[in-house]
């Protein structure tokens, strides 16, 4: 079954664009259009938008900020999915514990944690991406990586359902995990230790130091 891009655009306005180029979200710069670009503004018009396009024969991609994906100048055929700054957010649970949206740069959440007398997610600031996409490929770095800080997540599925799904249900192996290409992550709640400010900026200094050294 074909799907009407232009009824989609009428629905969803601004927040889908047709043919819209890639190279703009991708970390390198690269890759040609994709047939549809939607931007949720929240979690509420994501699922709207999946349950209109379920059923449709378009294969679904989701992006984070673009660090780990190399898109063909021939573009994608097919939907892809950005969270963007909608998706954007950091709370503070628990002295030592937060919620993020998965639209979220990695190095904020990095910052937030050091700000709030929150060890161990120093690594985030060496990683170019969001939580999203640190979620899916386990990103780490210096020993750390995101399982070890990870508590659960809130995802939704191809179908729009929402689903909450605890640490110890995802296997995590090296830059990768076996979530279910069908989960689209909305948000994660994470945990480190408290500390004190004064040893978190040294420790995040001393990464960053260390990945300048890798990458200049
Ligand atoms: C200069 C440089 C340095 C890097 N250093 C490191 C490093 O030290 N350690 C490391 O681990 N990696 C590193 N990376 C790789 C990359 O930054 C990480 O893999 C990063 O976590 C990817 O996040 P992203 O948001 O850019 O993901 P994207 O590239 O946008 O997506 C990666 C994957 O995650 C999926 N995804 C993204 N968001 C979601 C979501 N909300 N729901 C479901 N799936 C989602 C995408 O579909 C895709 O499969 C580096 C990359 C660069 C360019």
């Amino acid at each position: 079954m074909n799907l009407n891009k232009d009824i989609i655009q009428k629905n969803f306005g601004d927040n889908v664009i047709i043919n819209e180029n890639l190279s703009k979200y991708s970390w390198f710069n690269l890759g040609g259009p994709a047939d549809i670009f939607f931007r949720p503004k929240n979690k509420d018009q994501l699922i709207e938008f999946i349950k209109k396009i379920r059923g449709y024969s378009y294969k679904i991609y989701v992006l984070g900020a673009g660090s780990n994906t190399l898109i063909r100048d021939s573009g994608v055929k097919g939907i892809v999915i950005k969270l963007g700054s909608k998706f954007s957010n950091i709370k503070l649970l628990e002295k030592d514990t937060i919620e993020v949206g998965a639209g979220t740069f990695d190095r904020k959440v990095s910052d937030f944690a050091k700000n709030n007398n929150i060890s161990n997610m120093e690594f985030l600031s060496c990683i170019p991406g969001s939580i999203g996409g640190a979620i899916t490929m386990n990103s780490g770095c210096y020993g750390s990586d995101i399982s070890k800080i990870l508590l659960s997540i809130k995802v939704v599925d191809l179908e729009g359902r929402e689903k909450e799904i605890k640490n110890d249900e995802i296997k995590f192996y090296y830059r990768g995990t076996d979530l279910s290409s069908d989960y689209i992550i909305l948000s994660a709640i994470l945990r480190g230790n408290p500390s004190p400010k004064k040893l978190i900026e040294k420790k995040q200094e001393e990464f960053i130091k260390k990945k300048k050294r890798i990458t200049t």
